[in-house]
């Protein structure tokens, strides 16, 4: 039997938005991925302290509503359950102990690409996994990073300029995020009074 080939798309997702779903269902079709992983950030380290960050249990709620409704994706708890900062190459570390025959792939948009070489321990990962890329409006260029196990791939999607940021500073001000985010995820906002502005 081949092995099963597994994505992982790790994010703050705060909150998940209608490119996250672009992206993990396009890079699940454009490598032949079984499944694609969205796991929920922890404590975002490159984030944290900067500005707050909603609560990771508020952050997997709106992500396992979204992916209830589309086949191949899964949200995973697993940053969440090990607690403390999330690092990707420890999430992968987990992955491999657990199914060692599976091929595991790390899927990111093209904003990250700059700052991998700030990861932890980026040389294990590297080593452990394959790199999916996916476009991202604003972002050109250039990468060679090179010794991913199962090598570098670039999923080109339809550009969507949407960003957490943005739609939580629509949120805070009382904009429509329709369309930009799943409507599933939008309901838990509203219940669950997140993103709410002041007022
Ligand atoms: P924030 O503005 O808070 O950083 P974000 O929209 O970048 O939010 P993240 O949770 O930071 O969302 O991103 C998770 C992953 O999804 C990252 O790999 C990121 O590059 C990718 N991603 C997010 N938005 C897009 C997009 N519009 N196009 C392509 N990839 C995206
Ligand atoms: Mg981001």
């Amino acid at each position: 039997m081949a092995p099963r080939r597994i994505g992982v798309l790790g994010g703050t997702f705060d909150p998940v938005h209608n490119a996250h779903l672009v992206a993990a269902v396009d890079a699940r079709h454009g490598a032949r991925l079984d499944t694609v992983l969205l796991v929920v950030a922890n404590v975002p380290w490159q984030k944290a302290g900067g500005r707050a960050v909603t609560p990771a249990e508020d952050r997997f709620a709106l992500v396992e509503a979204v992916v209830a409704d589309v086949e191949g994706l899964e949200a995973s708890r697993l940053e969440i359950d090990r607690g403390g900062e999330s690092y990707t190459a420890d999430t992968i570390e987990e992955l491999d102990a657990a199914e060692p025959d599976a091929e595991l792939f790390v899927i990111v948009g093209a904003d990250i690409i700059g700052r991998l070489d700030t990861w932890k321990r980026i040389d294990d990962l590297r080593r452990r996994a394959g790199l999916i890329v996916v476009n991202r409006p604003g972002i050109i260029g250039g990468f060679s990073d090179e010794g991913w196990a199962h090598g570098i791939q670039i999923v080109d999607i339809p550009g969507l300029a949407i960003s957490g940021t943005d739609i939580r500073s629509r949120l805070v001000a009382g904009r429509p995020v329709d369309g930009l985010v799943p409507p599933a995820a939008l309901r838990l906002i509203r219940d669950r009074g997140l993103y709410a502005g002041p007022g």
